[in-house]
């Protein structure tokens, strides 16, 4: 099966835009990118791309599939039963797809539904984004989290559960080093995995090829994981020069999920969300603005994540993270779309299957109605979207129902 987008604009996702461009997609991979002449092969099917643009598929770096955004949603995931949030995280996987996510990481499941959502989805079972997955996330006793993830206490805990997700068969080992907005009584800004505990369930990831991820809001915790060498810093609300020249010498990323934030702030505690959840975010988010701007001056590479799951930050969503980049994060909308391309791919370890649109890449695409150089809100309509490419198959668009 090949088909030929043909004469169009193109976002490659590196900076670039192609203009009058040809992309050439045979089976799974993206056979031909070209501004010229293409010679298109017999029986490929043409679509002319005049009006739309070509981007490539978006990847949110940070979701929680079994999570259900609803305004109180870690006590709704824990009240339901497993199967309940089995059959809601695979609507959230296909409303995803829907709105050009191509990928995911996900942060943190519930009952290992991630792990067999992932194989769901991967084996073509049900439609949605490709998947890297953490299971249950890491936490001391008590601490952010602890509703759903699996408790440790000192080095050896730590390492014997970052095994036992290993065993299960996660992509990414996630730790939490601080405290968070969700979990009452937990303080954002205060550490929880020691250095030490870090270091141990760091260790463990990468000796079985696993990258590491740290829930890090306040500025100990984020160091901790820093110097225990965590692959990305998820949130970081508190960071300062020393964390942000680490990152920046270590090439970590940062994943600050402003939809988070931003949608507890919009909803508030009228539409049900624990007045904790909201105090603590009113608290930390002139901070959290800040060290983005903190980051970006530093040169740390930011990715788009949305935390989607959380109160009112809902699956099918995601593209609002881009907006937020854009109006609070001092973004041009060309390095949001970056950051939820190329620099998301880097998040993933999949730079050289996904992230832009170039010959010999996974044929993740996504099409729309106009140009969202000129107006990014083009991305988060989905009636803009006119189709979603994922490996090559087309699974949403006019000609696909
Ligand atoms: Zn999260």
């Amino acid at each position: 099966m090949a088909i030929a987008f043909v004469d169009g604009c193109i976002i490659v996702g590196d900076g670039r835009v192609l203009e009058h461009a040809t992309v050439l997609v045979e089976d799974e991979r993206i056979i031909k990118v070209s501004e010229g002449n293409v010679t298109i092969p017999k029986d490929t099917q043409k679509m002319p791309l005049d009006g739309q643009t070509l981007l490539p598929g978006f990847i949110d770096s940070h979701v929680h599939i079994c999570v259900d955004g609803s305004p109180d949603p870690v006590t709704s995931a824990l009240s339901e039963s497993p199967t309940m949030t089995t059959l809601k995280a695979a609507n959230f996987a296909r409303q995803t797809l829907l709105a050009g996510v191509t990928s995911i990481r996900d942060m943190g499941g519930k009952n290992g539904i991630d792990l067999d959502l992932k194989q769901a989805i991967h084996t073509g079972l049900i439609p949605g984004p490709r998947m890297l997955v953490s299971g249950q996330l890491i936490c001391m006793t008590g601490g952010h989290g602890w509703q759903l993830g699996l408790e440790a206490n000192g080095a050896d805990e730590v390492r014997k559960a970052a095994r036992e997700q290993i065993k299960a068969g996660v992509d990414i080992v996630k730790l939490m080093a601080t405290g968070g907005v969700m979990t009452p009584a937990v303080e954002p800004g205060s550490e929880q995995f020691t250095e030490e505990e870090l270091r141990a369930g760091v260790e463990e990831a990468h000796k079985a090829g696993k990258k590491t991820a740290t829930h890090a809001m306040g500025n100990k915790g984020i160091l901790n994981a820093l110097r225990a060498g965590i692959d990305s810093i998820e949130h970081g609300v508190y960071l300062d020069d020393e964390a942000v020249s680490l990152m920046a010498e270590r090439n970590v990323p940062l994943i600050p999920t402003l939809s988070a934030l931003f949608n507890i702030e919009r909803k508030g505690i009228e539409a049900g969300i624990p007045a904790f959840a909201v105090e603590k975010t009113l608290k930390i988010k002139p901070f959290h603005l800040k060290s983005i701007r903190i980051a970006r001056d530093a040169g740390v590479r930011i990715a788009m994540g949305t935390d989607a799951g959380t109160p009112f930050n809902l699956h099918g969503e995601n593209m609002g993270e881009l907006k937020l980049l854009v109006d609070y994060g001092g973004f041009s909308v060309m390095e949001a779309i970056e950051a939820g391309t190329r620099i998301a791919a880097q998040v993933l370890g999949m730079e050289k299957e996904l992230g832009t649109i170039e010959e010999g890449k996974l044929a993740d695409l996504v099409l729309v109605e106009g140009n969202p150089l000129e107006d990014i809100e083009i991305l988060l309509k989905r009636e803009s979207i006119r189709l979603v490419m994922q490996g090559g198959k087309i699974v949403s668009g006019d000609d696909f129902q």
